[in-house]
Protein backbone atom coordinates (compact mmCIF):
# COMPACT_ATOMS: atom_id res chain seq x y z
CA UNK A 1 0.00 0.00 0.00
CA UNK A 2 1.82 3.53 -1.05
CA UNK A 3 0.46 6.51 1.31
CA UNK A 4 1.35 10.01 0.14
CA UNK A 5 1.87 12.89 2.29
CA UNK A 6 1.70 16.10 0.91
CA UNK A 7 3.91 18.49 3.25
CA UNK A 8 5.70 18.23 6.47
CA UNK A 9 4.69 20.26 9.22
CA UNK A 10 2.56 19.60 11.88
CA UNK A 11 -0.18 18.34 10.47
CA UNK A 12 1.45 15.58 7.80
CA UNK A 13 4.16 14.79 10.42
CA UNK A 14 1.63 13.64 12.59
CA UNK A 15 0.07 11.67 9.64
CA UNK A 16 3.57 10.34 8.86
CA UNK A 17 3.74 9.01 12.01
CA UNK A 18 0.27 7.62 12.96
CA UNK A 19 0.42 5.66 9.88
CA UNK A 20 3.60 3.83 10.20
CA UNK A 21 1.98 2.92 13.51
CA UNK A 22 -1.21 2.19 12.03
CA UNK A 23 -0.38 0.35 8.84
CA UNK A 24 3.78 -1.11 9.65
CA UNK A 25 3.81 -2.72 5.84
CA UNK A 26 3.05 0.23 3.95
CA UNK A 27 5.41 2.76 1.97
CA UNK A 28 4.84 6.14 3.03
CA UNK A 29 6.22 8.56 0.66
CA UNK A 30 6.46 12.09 2.48
CA UNK A 31 6.67 15.34 -0.16
CA UNK A 32 7.60 19.04 1.34
CA UNK A 33 8.72 22.06 -1.36
CA UNK A 34 11.20 23.08 1.55
CA UNK A 35 14.63 21.73 2.46
CA UNK A 36 14.41 22.35 5.99
CA UNK A 37 10.81 21.36 7.52
CA UNK A 38 9.00 21.08 11.01
CA UNK A 39 10.26 24.73 12.81
CA UNK A 40 7.86 26.34 14.61
CA UNK A 41 6.48 29.49 13.28
CA UNK A 42 7.01 31.56 16.09
CA UNK A 43 11.04 31.07 15.30
CA UNK A 44 11.91 34.38 14.26
CA UNK A 45 10.15 36.04 17.41
CA UNK A 46 11.67 33.92 19.58
CA UNK A 47 15.05 34.46 18.06
CA UNK A 48 14.60 38.21 18.61
CA UNK A 49 13.65 38.35 22.44
CA UNK A 50 16.98 35.81 23.37
CA UNK A 51 15.20 32.47 24.12
CA UNK A 52 16.98 30.91 21.27
CA UNK A 53 20.58 30.10 20.89
CA UNK A 54 20.44 28.18 18.07
CA UNK A 55 17.43 27.62 15.59
CA UNK A 56 17.10 24.00 16.06
CA UNK A 57 16.06 24.44 19.36
CA UNK A 58 12.98 25.70 17.08
CA UNK A 59 12.64 22.68 15.61
CA UNK A 60 9.15 20.57 16.54
CA UNK A 61 9.97 17.22 17.77
CA UNK A 62 7.86 15.50 15.75
CA UNK A 63 10.58 15.60 13.27
CA UNK A 64 13.03 13.13 15.42
CA UNK A 65 10.11 10.72 15.46
CA UNK A 66 9.30 10.33 11.87
CA UNK A 67 12.92 10.32 11.33
CA UNK A 68 12.90 7.22 12.83
CA UNK A 69 9.32 5.95 11.17
CA UNK A 70 11.49 4.67 7.82
CA UNK A 71 9.34 7.12 5.62
CA UNK A 72 10.22 7.60 2.45
CA UNK A 73 11.38 11.84 2.58
CA UNK A 74 10.94 13.54 -0.71
CA UNK A 75 12.29 17.58 0.07
CA UNK A 76 12.67 20.25 -2.48
CA UNK A 77 9.74 18.69 -4.38
CA UNK A 78 6.64 20.60 -5.01
CA UNK A 79 3.03 19.29 -5.39
CA UNK A 80 1.96 20.25 -8.94
CA UNK A 81 -0.64 18.85 -10.32
CA UNK A 82 -3.44 15.72 -8.89
CA UNK A 83 -5.02 13.18 -11.01
CA UNK A 84 -7.63 11.30 -8.92
CA UNK A 85 -8.60 8.95 -11.92
CA UNK A 86 -5.37 7.33 -12.28
CA UNK A 87 -4.73 8.10 -8.57
CA UNK A 88 -1.36 9.51 -9.38
CA UNK A 89 0.07 12.87 -7.90
CA UNK A 90 3.05 14.74 -10.21
CA UNK A 91 5.44 16.23 -8.31
CA UNK A 92 8.46 18.66 -9.40
CA UNK A 93 12.10 18.58 -8.14
CA UNK A 94 14.35 21.31 -9.31
CA UNK A 95 13.87 20.89 -13.29
CA UNK A 96 12.58 17.28 -12.99
CA UNK A 97 8.75 16.23 -13.12
CA UNK A 98 7.57 12.56 -12.61
CA UNK A 99 4.48 10.91 -11.30
CA UNK A 100 3.80 9.14 -8.02
CA UNK A 101 1.41 6.73 -7.36
CA UNK A 102 -1.08 6.47 -4.57
CA UNK A 103 -3.29 4.36 -2.62
CA UNK A 104 -4.30 6.88 -0.39
CA UNK A 105 -3.38 10.26 -0.30
CA UNK A 106 -3.01 12.96 2.62
CA UNK A 107 -3.32 16.52 1.70
CA UNK A 108 -1.16 18.52 4.35
CA UNK A 109 -0.65 21.39 2.48
CA UNK A 110 -1.34 24.52 4.86
CA UNK A 111 -1.84 28.03 4.59
CA UNK A 112 0.12 30.85 3.61
CA UNK A 113 -0.15 34.50 5.19
CA UNK A 114 -0.52 36.48 1.80
CA UNK A 115 -1.13 39.89 0.75
CA UNK A 116 -3.83 39.70 -1.81
CA UNK A 117 -2.70 42.51 -4.02
CA UNK A 118 0.94 41.77 -3.48
CA UNK A 119 3.45 41.01 -6.63
CA UNK A 120 6.96 39.32 -5.75
CA UNK A 121 8.53 42.60 -6.14
CA UNK A 122 7.80 43.25 -2.30
CA UNK A 123 9.62 40.13 -1.64
CA UNK A 124 13.11 41.67 -0.61
CA UNK A 125 11.34 44.10 1.92
CA UNK A 126 8.68 41.69 3.39
CA UNK A 127 9.58 40.12 7.17
CA UNK A 128 8.10 36.63 7.49
CA UNK A 129 8.44 33.53 9.43
CA UNK A 130 6.33 30.70 7.92
CA UNK A 131 9.45 29.08 7.01
CA UNK A 132 12.58 28.48 9.08
CA UNK A 133 14.61 29.76 5.59
CA UNK A 134 11.87 32.89 5.73
CA UNK A 135 13.10 33.38 9.60
CA UNK A 136 16.71 33.33 8.72
CA UNK A 137 16.41 36.14 5.80
CA UNK A 138 14.11 38.34 7.65
CA UNK A 139 16.74 38.24 10.93
CA UNK A 140 19.28 39.64 8.51
CA UNK A 141 17.18 42.19 6.86
CA UNK A 142 16.63 43.79 10.24
CA UNK A 143 20.32 44.52 10.90
CA UNK A 144 19.90 47.79 8.96
CA UNK A 145 16.08 48.28 9.78
CA UNK A 146 15.07 51.22 11.19
CA UNK A 147 11.27 51.34 10.94
CA UNK A 148 9.15 48.39 10.33
CA UNK A 149 5.28 48.26 9.78
CA UNK A 150 2.99 45.17 10.74
CA UNK A 151 -0.50 44.62 9.40
CA UNK A 152 -2.79 42.78 11.52
CA UNK A 153 -3.19 43.86 15.43
CA UNK A 154 -4.49 39.60 15.95
CA UNK A 155 -2.15 37.33 17.63
CA UNK A 156 0.44 37.16 15.17
CA UNK A 157 0.87 40.65 14.48
CA UNK A 158 0.86 41.54 18.43
CA UNK A 159 3.40 39.16 19.32
CA UNK A 160 5.57 39.91 15.87
CA UNK A 161 5.15 43.42 17.37
CA UNK A 162 6.51 42.24 20.94
CA UNK A 163 9.61 40.53 19.68
CA UNK A 164 10.53 43.35 17.29
CA UNK A 165 9.93 46.22 20.26
CA UNK A 166 12.85 44.24 21.54
CA UNK A 167 14.88 46.48 18.71
CA UNK A 168 15.54 50.02 18.45
CA UNK A 169 13.39 50.68 15.57
CA UNK A 170 9.84 53.07 14.86
CA UNK A 171 7.40 50.57 14.85
CA UNK A 172 3.68 50.98 13.41
CA UNK A 173 0.37 48.69 13.66
CA UNK A 174 -2.77 48.70 10.91
CA UNK A 175 -5.21 47.12 12.20
CA UNK A 176 -8.55 47.49 10.40
CA UNK A 177 -10.88 46.95 13.33
CA UNK A 178 -10.88 49.18 15.93
CA UNK A 179 -9.56 47.26 18.69
CA UNK A 180 -6.60 44.41 19.04
CA UNK A 181 -7.32 40.97 19.33
CA UNK A 182 -10.65 41.44 17.59
CA UNK A 183 -11.63 38.12 16.80
CA UNK A 184 -11.18 36.72 20.32
CA UNK A 185 -11.77 39.16 22.43
CA UNK A 186 -14.45 42.22 23.15
CA UNK A 187 -13.08 45.87 23.18
CA UNK A 188 -12.92 46.28 26.57
CA UNK A 189 -10.74 43.39 27.43
CA UNK A 190 -7.72 44.59 25.32
CA UNK A 191 -8.49 48.56 26.79
CA UNK A 192 -5.31 48.17 28.84
CA UNK A 193 -3.18 46.60 26.51
CA UNK A 194 -3.88 49.07 23.57
CA UNK A 195 -2.86 51.77 26.54
CA UNK A 196 0.12 50.05 27.54
CA UNK A 197 1.46 50.13 23.83
CA UNK A 198 0.51 53.78 23.09
CA UNK A 199 2.74 54.07 26.37
CA UNK A 200 5.70 52.27 24.92
CA UNK A 201 5.57 55.09 21.90
CA UNK A 202 3.88 52.18 19.30
CA UNK A 203 2.24 54.10 16.22
CA UNK A 204 -1.16 52.27 16.80
CA UNK A 205 -3.46 52.35 13.29
CA UNK A 206 -6.75 51.36 14.82
CA UNK A 207 -9.87 51.27 12.19
CA UNK A 208 -7.44 51.97 9.90
CA UNK A 209 -7.62 49.16 6.91
CA UNK A 210 -4.38 49.22 4.11
CA UNK A 211 -5.62 49.30 0.77
CA UNK A 212 -2.69 49.14 -0.90
CA UNK A 213 1.23 48.16 -0.48
CA UNK A 214 3.76 49.50 -2.88
CA UNK A 215 7.25 50.04 -3.03
CA UNK A 216 9.23 53.70 -2.81
CA UNK A 217 10.66 54.69 -6.25
CA UNK A 218 14.36 53.39 -5.12
CA UNK A 219 12.62 50.70 -4.33
CA UNK A 220 14.42 50.72 -0.35
CA UNK A 221 11.15 51.28 1.38
CA UNK A 222 7.72 50.02 1.44
CA UNK A 223 4.76 52.37 1.16
CA UNK A 224 1.65 51.51 2.75
CA UNK A 225 -1.71 53.56 1.65
CA UNK A 226 -4.91 53.43 3.42
CA UNK A 227 -7.99 56.36 3.29
CA UNK A 228 -6.36 58.16 6.04
CA UNK A 229 -2.73 58.40 4.35
CA UNK A 230 0.48 57.10 2.92
CA UNK A 231 3.55 55.74 5.11
CA UNK A 232 6.71 54.54 4.11
CA UNK A 233 8.89 51.69 6.32
CA UNK A 234 11.93 50.08 5.84
CA UNK A 235 10.46 46.66 6.05
CA UNK A 236 6.31 45.17 6.27
CA UNK A 237 5.03 42.14 8.69
CA UNK A 238 1.68 40.75 7.26
CA UNK A 239 0.05 39.04 10.46
CA UNK A 240 -3.19 39.22 9.03
CA UNK A 241 -5.52 36.35 8.10
CA UNK A 242 -4.55 32.83 6.51
CA UNK A 243 -5.48 31.61 2.80
CA UNK A 244 -5.51 27.24 2.73
CA UNK A 245 -2.64 26.55 0.02
CA UNK A 246 -6.10 24.86 -2.53
CA UNK A 247 -5.47 26.62 -5.19
CA UNK A 248 -3.98 23.84 -6.83
CA UNK A 249 -7.34 21.90 -6.42
CA UNK A 250 -9.63 24.32 -8.08
CA UNK A 251 -12.04 22.03 -10.41
CA UNK A 252 -9.97 18.60 -9.07
CA UNK A 253 -11.64 18.76 -5.46
CA UNK A 254 -14.87 20.64 -3.96
CA UNK A 255 -13.63 23.73 -2.37
CA UNK A 256 -15.40 25.60 0.47
CA UNK A 257 -16.18 29.30 -0.72
CA UNK A 258 -13.47 30.76 1.82
CA UNK A 259 -10.90 28.43 -0.09
CA UNK A 260 -10.67 25.52 2.50
CA UNK A 261 -10.83 21.83 0.86
CA UNK A 262 -14.50 20.17 1.62
CA UNK A 263 -14.05 17.14 3.89
CA UNK A 264 -16.57 15.16 5.14
CA UNK A 265 -16.85 13.75 9.12
CA UNK A 266 -13.67 11.06 8.32
CA UNK A 267 -11.53 13.92 6.71
CA UNK A 268 -12.08 12.01 3.15
CA UNK A 269 -12.58 15.09 0.28
CA UNK A 270 -14.88 15.14 -2.48
CA UNK A 271 -12.68 12.51 -4.37
CA UNK A 272 -12.47 8.91 -2.73
CA UNK A 273 -8.65 7.96 -1.12
CA UNK A 274 -8.00 11.59 -1.15
CA UNK A 275 -7.84 13.47 2.30
CA UNK A 276 -7.24 16.67 3.74
CA UNK A 277 -6.15 17.89 6.64
CA UNK A 278 -4.67 20.59 8.98
CA UNK A 279 -4.84 24.53 8.05
CA UNK A 280 -6.62 23.68 4.44
CA UNK A 281 -9.50 22.32 5.95
CA UNK A 282 -12.80 23.61 8.16
CA UNK A 283 -13.47 21.92 11.63
CA UNK A 284 -16.96 21.60 13.04
CA UNK A 285 -17.02 24.26 15.55
CA UNK A 286 -19.21 24.70 18.81
CA UNK A 287 -22.25 27.06 17.69
CA UNK A 288 -20.90 28.09 14.55
CA UNK A 289 -21.32 24.89 12.42
CA UNK A 290 -17.95 25.05 10.69
CA UNK A 291 -14.87 27.20 10.84
CA UNK A 292 -11.50 27.58 9.82
CA UNK A 293 -9.21 27.64 12.64
CA UNK A 294 -5.58 27.17 11.16
CA UNK A 295 -4.02 26.33 14.27
CA UNK A 296 -1.26 24.15 15.26
CA UNK A 297 -3.27 21.92 18.14
CA UNK A 298 -6.06 21.49 15.13
CA UNK A 299 -3.64 20.19 12.97
CA UNK A 300 -2.17 17.56 14.93
CA UNK A 301 -5.74 16.31 16.36
CA UNK A 302 -6.54 15.77 12.42
CA UNK A 303 -3.15 14.59 11.35
CA UNK A 304 -3.86 11.77 13.84
CA UNK A 305 -7.59 11.13 13.07
CA UNK A 306 -6.61 10.97 9.27
CA UNK A 307 -4.57 7.76 10.02
CA UNK A 308 -6.83 5.88 11.43
CA UNK A 309 -9.59 6.93 9.04
CA UNK A 310 -7.13 5.95 6.27
CA UNK A 311 -8.44 2.74 5.00
CA UNK A 312 -11.73 2.13 7.39
CA UNK A 313 -13.63 4.66 8.44
CA UNK A 314 -13.54 4.41 11.87
CA UNK A 315 -13.10 7.81 13.58
CA UNK A 316 -15.32 11.47 12.97
CA UNK A 317 -13.89 14.82 13.96
CA UNK A 318 -15.60 15.72 16.85
CA UNK A 319 -16.69 19.55 17.28
CA UNK A 320 -13.74 21.60 18.40
CA UNK A 321 -13.86 24.88 20.55
CA UNK A 322 -11.29 27.72 19.95
CA UNK A 323 -8.50 28.28 22.67
CA UNK A 324 -6.30 30.89 22.36
CA UNK A 325 -3.27 32.18 24.68
CA UNK A 326 -0.75 34.80 24.24
CA UNK A 327 1.51 36.56 26.55
CA UNK A 328 1.77 39.94 25.47
CA UNK A 329 3.36 43.14 27.27
CA UNK A 330 3.45 41.21 30.22
CA UNK A 331 -0.44 40.29 30.21
CA UNK A 332 -1.77 36.75 29.30
CA UNK A 333 -5.01 36.66 27.52
CA UNK A 334 -6.65 33.93 27.05
CA UNK A 335 -10.00 33.55 25.31
CA UNK A 336 -12.15 29.94 24.98
CA UNK A 337 -15.52 29.79 23.14
CA UNK A 338 -17.22 32.75 21.41
CA UNK A 339 -17.15 36.46 22.21
CA UNK A 340 -20.00 38.42 23.54
CA UNK A 341 -19.77 39.99 19.60
CA UNK A 342 -20.04 36.79 18.24
CA UNK A 343 -22.27 35.14 20.69
CA UNK A 344 -25.10 38.31 20.10
CA UNK A 345 -25.40 37.50 16.98
CA UNK A 346 -26.98 34.42 17.58
CA UNK A 347 -28.99 34.07 20.67
CA UNK A 348 -30.20 36.06 23.67
CA UNK A 349 -27.24 36.14 26.25
CA UNK A 350 -25.81 37.63 29.44
CA UNK A 351 -22.40 38.94 30.20
CA UNK A 352 -20.42 39.03 33.52
CA UNK A 353 -16.99 40.74 33.92
CA UNK A 354 -15.60 40.69 36.84
CA UNK A 355 -11.81 42.90 37.53
CA UNK A 356 -9.38 42.47 40.87
CA UNK A 357 -7.96 44.48 41.60
CA UNK A 358 -7.88 46.89 39.12
CA UNK A 359 -6.05 50.14 40.73
CA UNK A 360 -2.60 48.91 39.80
CA UNK A 361 -1.58 45.61 37.34
CA UNK A 362 -0.05 43.88 40.19
CA UNK A 363 0.34 39.84 40.33
CA UNK A 364 -3.04 39.60 41.30
CA UNK A 365 -4.77 41.15 38.49
CA UNK A 366 -7.82 39.31 36.86
CA UNK A 367 -9.85 40.63 34.20
CA UNK A 368 -12.46 37.78 33.58
CA UNK A 369 -15.32 38.10 31.52
CA UNK A 370 -17.88 35.55 31.01
CA UNK A 371 -19.96 35.04 27.88
CA UNK A 372 -23.43 32.73 28.90
CA UNK A 373 -27.11 32.00 27.17
CA UNK A 374 -29.76 34.69 28.76
CA UNK A 375 -32.27 31.67 29.37
CA UNK A 376 -30.00 29.07 31.17
CA UNK A 377 -26.84 30.39 31.80
CA UNK A 378 -25.03 27.77 29.47
CA UNK A 379 -21.23 29.40 29.38
CA UNK A 380 -20.49 30.25 25.83
CA UNK A 381 -17.26 31.82 25.94
CA UNK A 382 -14.57 33.12 28.15
CA UNK A 383 -11.76 36.01 28.64
CA UNK A 384 -9.27 36.28 30.87
CA UNK A 385 -6.17 38.95 31.13
CA UNK A 386 -4.19 38.82 34.01
CA UNK A 387 -0.49 39.12 35.07
CA UNK A 388 -0.13 35.19 35.50
CA UNK A 389 -1.00 32.12 33.66
CA UNK A 390 -4.30 30.35 34.09
CA UNK A 391 -4.14 28.62 31.35
CA UNK A 392 -4.99 25.28 32.94
CA UNK A 393 -8.36 26.73 34.30
CA UNK A 394 -9.16 27.98 31.29
CA UNK A 395 -9.09 24.58 29.81
CA UNK A 396 -11.37 23.49 31.85
CA UNK A 397 -13.70 25.89 31.03
CA UNK A 398 -13.12 25.35 27.08
CA UNK A 399 -13.91 21.57 28.08
CA UNK A 400 -17.25 23.02 29.87
CA UNK A 401 -18.30 24.76 27.05
CA UNK A 402 -17.71 21.69 24.89
CA UNK A 403 -19.98 19.50 27.51
CA UNK A 404 -22.81 22.49 27.13
CA UNK A 405 -22.53 23.20 30.79
CA UNK A 406 -24.19 26.11 32.35
CA UNK A 407 -22.18 28.10 34.51
CA UNK A 408 -23.87 26.48 37.77
CA UNK A 409 -22.99 23.10 36.88
CA UNK A 410 -19.58 24.28 35.71
CA UNK A 411 -19.26 25.26 39.47
CA UNK A 412 -20.56 22.24 41.07
CA UNK A 413 -18.41 19.98 38.95
CA UNK A 414 -15.35 22.29 39.22
CA UNK A 415 -14.26 20.91 42.16
CA UNK A 416 -13.25 18.02 40.65
CA UNK A 417 -11.15 19.71 38.15
CA UNK A 418 -10.17 22.15 39.97
CA UNK A 419 -8.59 22.53 43.37
CA UNK A 420 -10.13 25.42 45.21
CA UNK A 421 -6.72 27.42 45.55
CA UNK A 422 -6.79 27.76 42.67
CA UNK A 423 -7.35 31.84 42.01
CA UNK A 424 -9.96 31.32 39.35
CA UNK A 425 -12.39 29.52 41.41
CA UNK A 426 -13.27 32.33 43.85
CA UNK A 427 -13.59 34.48 40.87
CA UNK A 428 -16.08 31.97 38.95
CA UNK A 429 -18.03 31.59 42.03
CA UNK A 430 -18.64 35.20 42.53
CA UNK A 431 -19.57 35.28 38.54
CA UNK A 432 -22.44 32.69 39.22
CA UNK A 433 -23.28 34.83 42.08
CA UNK A 434 -23.52 37.68 39.87
CA UNK A 435 -25.10 36.04 37.50
CA UNK A 436 -27.88 34.81 39.71
CA UNK A 437 -28.53 38.10 41.12
CA UNK A 438 -28.67 39.83 38.01
CA UNK A 439 -31.54 37.13 37.09
CA UNK A 440 -33.60 37.86 40.59
CA UNK A 441 -33.02 41.39 39.55
CA UNK A 442 -34.65 40.80 36.66
CA UNK A 443 -38.22 38.88 38.09
C1 LIG B 1 4.00 33.72 12.44
C2 LIG B 1 3.02 32.62 12.82
C3 LIG B 1 2.80 32.34 14.16
C4 LIG B 1 1.90 31.33 14.52
N1 LIG B 1 1.70 31.09 15.85
C5 LIG B 1 0.85 30.10 16.22
C6 LIG B 1 0.66 29.79 17.60
O1 LIG B 1 1.25 30.42 18.49
N2 LIG B 1 -0.24 28.79 17.92
C7 LIG B 1 -0.91 28.09 16.96
O2 LIG B 1 -1.69 27.19 17.29
N3 LIG B 1 -0.74 28.37 15.64
C8 LIG B 1 0.12 29.35 15.26
N4 LIG B 1 0.28 29.62 13.92
C9 LIG B 1 -0.49 28.83 12.94
C10 LIG B 1 0.22 27.51 12.71
O3 LIG B 1 1.51 27.77 12.23
C11 LIG B 1 -0.56 26.65 11.71
O4 LIG B 1 -1.86 26.44 12.17
C12 LIG B 1 0.14 25.31 11.52
O5 LIG B 1 1.46 25.48 11.07
C13 LIG B 1 -0.64 24.44 10.52
O6 LIG B 1 0.05 23.26 10.29
P1 LIG B 1 -0.11 22.46 8.92
O7 LIG B 1 0.76 21.24 9.06
O8 LIG B 1 -1.54 22.29 8.57
O9 LIG B 1 0.47 23.41 7.78
P2 LIG B 1 1.83 24.22 7.65
O10 LIG B 1 2.54 24.33 8.94
O11 LIG B 1 1.49 25.47 6.91
O12 LIG B 1 2.72 23.29 6.70
C14 LIG B 1 2.40 23.03 5.37
C15 LIG B 1 3.59 22.35 4.71
O13 LIG B 1 3.24 22.04 3.37
C16 LIG B 1 4.30 22.38 2.50
N5 LIG B 1 3.73 22.66 1.17
C17 LIG B 1 2.81 23.62 0.86
N6 LIG B 1 2.51 23.54 -0.46
C18 LIG B 1 3.25 22.53 -0.98
C19 LIG B 1 3.37 21.96 -2.28
N7 LIG B 1 2.67 22.42 -3.34
N8 LIG B 1 4.20 20.92 -2.43
C20 LIG B 1 4.92 20.42 -1.39
N9 LIG B 1 4.85 20.92 -0.16
C21 LIG B 1 4.01 21.96 0.07
C22 LIG B 1 4.95 23.61 3.15
O14 LIG B 1 6.29 23.76 2.75
C23 LIG B 1 4.81 23.27 4.64
O15 LIG B 1 5.95 22.58 5.14
C24 LIG B 1 1.20 30.61 13.52
C25 LIG B 1 1.43 30.90 12.17
C26 LIG B 1 2.33 31.89 11.82
C27 LIG B 1 2.57 32.20 10.35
Amino acid sequence: MDIVIVGASFAGLTAAIECRAAYPEASIHLIDREKEVGYFPNALNWKLKGSLTSWDQARISLVKDAEQADLDWKLETSLIGLNCGRKTVLLEKGETVFELAYDYLILAMGASQIWERSTGELEPRLLSSKTIGAAQASLEKLRDAQSIALIGGGQIGLESLEALSQLPVRLSLFEAQDSLLAKYFDREMTEKLRLKLEEAGLDLHLSETVNDISLSGSADKVKLESIHGQYEADYLLIGTNFKPNSALFEGALELNSDGTIWVDAFLQTSQEAVFAVGDLIQLPYAFLGKAYLPMINHAILTGRLVAQNLVDRKRPLKEVNRIISSHLFGYYLTSVGLTEAEAELRQEIRTIRLQRPFSDWDERLVDFKLVLTKESGRILGGQLVSKSQHLEQMDSLALAISQGLCLQDFLEQSWLWLPRSRPLVPILVEAANLYHRLLRAEE
